[in-house]
């Protein structure tokens, strides 16, 4: 674990299971307690996408009515022409790599985040976020007509059928069935055997057509089926921090297998997001469809990476880099799966700043390792405010030293029987000063 990322707390077991954050000394209502300078992995939802900057999560009315922001990243990696800046060509127009930003300095700092290569100067392409984005949009382009040609001979090719029929078994999967670690570990482990590539070299773009169409023996279907708008988010989400991990990775020279925990600033660092608990098994055994869900978002994930190595020829080597790098995290469903079980019950919502009393949108959701050492209370000591990426909580009253600190996760105004019902999703029952007043009282 990172050195604790506040002078205000610090982090200890709690008499009722698991961590909490504990106060070290006397705080004063108002203080700042804990600000994450950006989200680990983040996702603005699809359906807004248009209309909230991926970098500083910017929305306003005034974007939404007018359709999209103006400024995006190019869909296909662009080519320096006799010495043309590409960037300038980078506009919201056209296609494009499917994200919007609300100036070009938002685009910019989403290019560089990490990666310190400005626009790849070799190339004009938007780094490794922008290649990886593009490859995305571009698979979800040509599964989308693929979606609407025949099938001829359905299942032709038996590892096709293999893929169909174990991600079938899956969606069926109920409730009731023995969902136990073991049954988790054989079930991935039978996603990575299927998915794996029977030759060498990687998948165009064509060859998803080719999967849900044609014959081809030499290829294994990675993800014929078309993702849900939730699963495509998720997917974004889980690329966004898998990026984020190697183009860290990169910077200190470290593989995937050595990694150190250092946190160099308030984001935190992947084994920042490790040590947070894993929530997958609680997740399957209460909506057992998640299980499919997670094996297609991964394998969706994985085409979109190795089509994204498609196009590396034209890069610099440091990007070329950076793509094997992402290429073997995801061969293997491990990092996928590391950042799907703790993303339940991890992430915060981000929602547009509406002011007190207007209805407010969940634009997308973030991961703040940090701030989840906060756990639920229904009269919470803190409360969250957003600032662009930034995460900030304050002290919403006096705190004594030792007092644990705590956030509401649900709707502190509900009554105690819906509170809980709400907090199912937490997996626990809350066992706070107000619940138990409330339940004395007869429940509300
Ligand atoms: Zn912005
Ligand atoms: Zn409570």
């Amino acid at each position: 674990m990172s050195p604790e990322p506040s002078p205000c707390f610090s982090i200890a077991p709690t008499p009722y299971g698991g961590r909490g954050a504990f106060a070290s000394k006397h705080i004063p209502k108002d203080t700042l307690i804990l600000s994450c300078e950006a989200p680990y992995a983040s996702v603005v939802c699809r359906k807004f996408r248009k209309e909230v900057c991926a970098w500083c999560f910017s929305w306003s009315w005034e974007v939404a009515r007018k359709g999209n922001w103006s400024i995006s990243v190019p869909l296909e990696p662009q080519r320096v022409v006799n010495g043309s800046t590409p960037r300038k060509n980078v506009t919201g127009n056209g296609p494009n790599g499917g994200v919007w930003f609300c100036q070009e300095k938002c685009r910019n700092d989403w290019i560089d985040d990490g990666e310190d290569m400005e626009l790849d100067s070799d190339t004009g392409h938007a780094g490794v976020r922008g290649l990886v984005n593009a490859a995305l949009e571009r698979c979800l382009t040509t599964m989308e007509k693929g979606k609407t040609r025949p099938r001829t001979t359905p299942a032709s090719n038996g590892i096709e059928l293999g893929w169909v029929s174990f991600l079938q078994t899956l969606e069926d999967l109920e409730s009731g069935d023995d969902i136990s670690p073991t049954f988790l570990e054989d079930t991935w482990e039978r996603a990575e055997q299927l998915s794996s590539f029977s030759r060498s070299s990687t998948p165009t773009v064509k060859d998803v057509v080719r999967i849900s169409g044609r014959e081809n023996a030499k290829m294994v279907p990675l993800s014929p089926t078309i993702l849900s708008e939730f699963e495509l988010d998720t997917a974004r989400f889980v690329l966004s921090g898998l990026l984020r991990r190697c183009i860290s990775l990169s910077h200190t020279a470290t593989s995937l297998a050595n990694e150190t925990s250092i946190s160099t600033n308030s984001a935190g660092a992947w084994l920042d997001v490790l040590d947070l608990q894993d929530n997958t098994l609680l997740h399957v055994q209460s909506k057992p469809h998640i299980l499919a869900s997670n094996v297609r978002v991964w394998a969706f994930i994985k085409f979109v990476v190795h089509s994204a190595s498609t196009e590396v020829r034209s890069l610099s080597e440091k990007t070329k880099h950076l793509v094997q790098v992402l290429k073997k995290s995801v061969d293997s469903p491990h990092d996928t799966r590391a950042i799907l079980g703790r993303e339940h019950g991890n992430v915060f919502g981000i929602w547009d700043m509406a002011p007190e009393g207007v209805d407010s949108e969940m634009l997308g959701w973030g991961l703040y390792p940090f701030g989840s050492y906060f756990n639920h209370d229904c009269e919470p000591s803190l409360h969250k405010k957003r600032q662009g990426r930034v995460m900030e909580y304050y002290a919403l009253r006096d705190v004594c030293a030792g007092e644990e600190l705590c956030i509401s996760y649900v709707d502190n105004d509900e009554g105690v029987d819906q509170r809980r019902k709400a907090l199912r999703e937490w997996f626990f029952a809350c066992g706070c000063l107000k619940c138990k007043t409330e339940l004395a009282s007869g429940g509300a």
